[in-house]
């Protein structure tokens, strides 16, 4: 190549790079590194676009019950490997009918489409409650799940999705601690739907939209 035709070409490529690796960082931010799940920006981008498709979508929420002893008992880092597990396991779930996130701590949330709910709920508690392998140990893991339908709304926006979801998921924490029953009767109890005659809402994960 000639000198004059590398001169125009330097700049363009240089341009290419930086919006590369700008390109690499925002999709970096929008990853909790953990668990590779998006993080709560990401998530409601994603879902904001997946609910355009889907209107009907399932809202999650989901937060392990006593997670601090976990960290405690265990150690960090095996509350760390319960968190990565939990998030694999949710995106599992997800495969390619939804999306996670993981919204800090040992707070998730998830979009899915196309679902049986019931049937579909079920298996996520169960799966999201088998103890988790870490060293030599078996780690036994509880979580809380809220869900609501956004088709099941008055107003169905995200924002108040999320905030029925997460009034059920305290429902169910709230009736779920570990002396509150033998265990089938806790897992029924686990599985509480959102209420599905909701106003608009101003608890629980704050996420501004607009009707759609
Ligand atoms: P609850 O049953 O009411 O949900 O209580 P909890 O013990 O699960 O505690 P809570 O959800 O209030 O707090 C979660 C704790 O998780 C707080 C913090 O110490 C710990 N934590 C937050 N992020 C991380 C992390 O990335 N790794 C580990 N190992 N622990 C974390
Ligand atoms: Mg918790």
């Amino acid at each position: 190549m000639d000198p004059i035709a590398a001169a125009s070409v330097l700049p363009a490529l240089g341009w290419a790079v930086h919006s590369t690796l700008l390109g690499r960082r925002l999709a970096t931010a929008r990853r909790d590194p953990l668990t590779g799940l998006l993080t709560r920006a990401g998530w409601t981008t994603a879902a904001r676009r997946l609910i355009q498709r889907a209107p009907g979508a399932l809202i999650l929420l989901i937060d392990l019950d006593d997670f601090k002893s976990i960290n405690d008992t265990h150690g960090h880092a095996a509350g760390d490997a319960v968190i990565a597990t939990t998030g694999r396991r949710l995106a599992t779930w997800c495969h390619r009918n939804g999306t996670a996130g993981r919204l800090g701590g040992d707070e998730f949330v998830a979009i899915a489409t196309d679902l049986d709910v019931n049937g579909a709920v079920a298996a996520l508690i169960e799966t999201l409650n088998e103890p988790v392998p870490y060293a030599d140990d078996l780690i036994p893991v509880w979580a809380s799940v809220g869900y609501c339908r956004l088709a099941d709304l008055p107003v169905p926006t995200l924002s108040n999705a999320l905030a029925a979801a997460d009034r059920a998921m305290y429902q169910a924490k709230g009736s779920s601690r570990r002396n509150a029953g033998p265990f089938g009767e806790l897992f029924d109890r686990q599985f509480l739907p959102a209420p599905g005659n909701e106003d608009v809402v101003e608890s629980g994960p704050h996420v501004e939209d607009p009707p759609f």
